[in-house]
């Protein structure tokens, strides 16, 4: 099974996006009025948690948070229920916790490993959502306010002889596990700026406009890493919307084990031993973030052949 086919954290949510639906208000309209609706209330990219995780909230309660929200946005349907969310980022987050009946205001990704990961993908997604309203308030061709539409799913611009359409933004990113030519194998991990004195991770980089994303595999990492790379293969990718990611997992093959890092965003590069990188593991160091795809990367890396 590639990394594809396995659910990664704040992908593959349960969710049915049901996107026919959102283009028929009265249909929206209804949907927020059925007694067991779901709303996920949220406060500028936070969830809002109560005891038991993200506060779900249903019939009255849902009716007073969206009577004091901001955008309200169609996620999809769960079975039968439509879920919603609502952001409530203009009020005070004192306002915001205590309107959801919740203790306090939290990023998915500090909550990640206690959630179910269908309730993971939706908070990422309806972080992300609402996210891009808050950012694209305004047409970026006339200037003129931009309103919601689509379920929440797009903005038209409301200038009398402009009415562009807006699409929420994705910016994808591309990131790599390169492998040393020949044997042993070996695999290259890179200091960031910034990062601890010890913590090696994958190399990565944004994917730049007129590019490919192998083209901005070969580019990023020649560039950070003065490594030249083949064999550039896709092993799967996942959501990453803090705020608009949409990071792209590759394996490439370097041509020479020569490195060169730029010293500004790489310190330092080596080449790790499958061995090595074990060593690390039992030494207590983590394989990069846990909930992120360079995990997932690593993993099946070091589950490959010596
Ligand atoms: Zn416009």
């Amino acid at each position: 099974m590639d990394t594809a086919e396995r659910a990664l954290a704040y992908a593959g949510g349960r969710l049915d996006r049901a996107g026919p639906l959102r283009t028929d208000p009265s249909r929206m309209n209804a949907l927020l009025a059925e007694p067991t609706t779901v709303v996920l209330p949220m406060w500028r990219d936070r969830c809002l948690v109560d005891g038991d995780g993200p506060v779900r909230l249903t019939a009255d309660r849902a009716s007073l948070v969206r009577s004091a929200a901001g955008e309200t946005v169609f996620l999809g349907l769960d079975g039968d229920v439509a879920v919603f969310a609502v952001d409530l980022s203009a009020l005070p987050e004192r306002s915001a916790v205590e309107m959801a009946g919740a203790v306090r205001a939290v990023d998915v990704r500090a909550l990640v490993g206690r959630l179910d990961p269908g309730e993971a993908a939706a908070q990422a997604y309806a972080r992300g959502l609402l996210h891009w309203h808050r950012q694209q308030r305004f047409c970026g061709t006339c200037g003129a306010p931009a309103v919601a539409g689509g379920g929440g799913h797009l903005r038209t611009c409301t200038g009398g002889d402009c009415g562009r359409l807006l699409f929420p933004r994705i910016e994808p990113a591309i990131i790599v596990l390169v492998e040393a030519p020949g044997s042993p194998g070996r695999c290259l991990l890179a200091r960031h700026a910034g990062a601890a004195e010890d913590a090696f991770s994958t190399l990565a980089g944004f994917v730049e406009v007129g590019e490919s994303l192998e083209d901005a595999v070969r580019r990023e990492m020649a560039e950070e890493a003065g490594v030249t790379v083949t064999d550039v293969t896709y092993q799967g990718s996942q959501a990453w919307p803090f705020p608009a990611g949409l990071m792209v997992g590759f394996r490439a093959t370097a041509t020479s084990d020569e490195v060169r890092v730029d010293g500004e965003e790489l310190l330092e590069a080596r080449w790790f031993t499958r061995a090595e990188l074990r060593e690390r593991v039992a030494g207590g160091r983590s394989l990069g973030r846990l909930d992120a795809i360079d995990h997932r990367l690593l993993e099946d890396w070091l589950a490959g052949d010596s």
